[in-house]
């Protein structure tokens, strides 16, 4: 599938009914989420692949994963509104997902999942929640010898000294996230937040 025929498919997807701030739901422009699981495609990490999704919100990773060819993809979300949507959303492509409702701090369920070939996250930056981002991490690294990650543009070097040991990192691909008005705290329409997709590929055990 070409890029641009990803990015109209998950265009078309639904959005966050009521985005909670405290859990910085902000849904991934469907631009961003085509070209990390492109990206990640053409490395051979998604067709035929067990994929997770960490912090699916609406589902547009897992869907696109789904849409790439994934042989089983599960995406995991905190919030019940935002799985319900997620279901809408893979529902409307007849893509088959696993959703589990559940905490990615909360071990057990991590653990109960098994074990998958490929994470896939655009995780809470920790704008709201100081380092929101690291318990995602840490599942992710649990879960899959290979990650791919959304976080803010500067991020590398923050990841490169949490997972050290862990994983190595990997710079794959910078870019803007153009986010809508969604808050009220929000003073401007859109805002452009710079971001990166890193790449990390784990070493030894993974666990902290
Ligand atoms: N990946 C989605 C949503 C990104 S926003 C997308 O690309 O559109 C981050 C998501 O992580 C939100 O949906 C939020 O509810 C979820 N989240 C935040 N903390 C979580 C936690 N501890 N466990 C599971 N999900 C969480």
């Amino acid at each position: 599938m070409r890029l641009r025929t990803l990015e109209i498919a998950l265009e078309g997807l639904e959005g966050f009914r009521n985005p909670d701030p405290a859990r910085e739901q902000y849904a991934t422009p469907a631009t961003l989420a085509a070209r990390l699981l492109h990206h990640a495609h053409l490395l051979g990490d998604i067709e035929g692949k067990a994929v997770c999704d960490l912090g699916c919100g609406t589902g547009v990773l897992a869907c696109g994963a789904a849409l790439l060819g994934a042989g089983r993809v599960v995406g995991v979300e905190i919030d019940a509104d935002a799985l319900a949507v997620a279901r809408r959303n893979a529902g409307h492509l007849e893509a088959e997902i696993g959703f589990v409702q559940g905490d990615v701090r909360d071990r057990g369920l991590i653990e109960g999942l098994g074990a998958f070939d490929t994470v896939v996250m655009n995780p809470p930056f920790g704008a709201q929640e100081p380092h929101a981002d690291r318990p995602f991490v840490d599942a992710a690294l649990a879960l899959a010898p290979v990650v791919y990650g959304i976080f803010n543009t500067g991020s590398v070097p923050f990841l490169e000294a949490y997972t050290a040991g862990r994983a190595e990192i990997e710079f794959a691909i910078g870019g803007d996230f153009p986010i809508r008005r969604t808050f009220a705290f929000h003073r401007r329409d859109m805002l452009e937040i710079e971001v990166e997709i890193v790449r990390l590929e784990r070493r030894g055990q993974g666990a902290p």
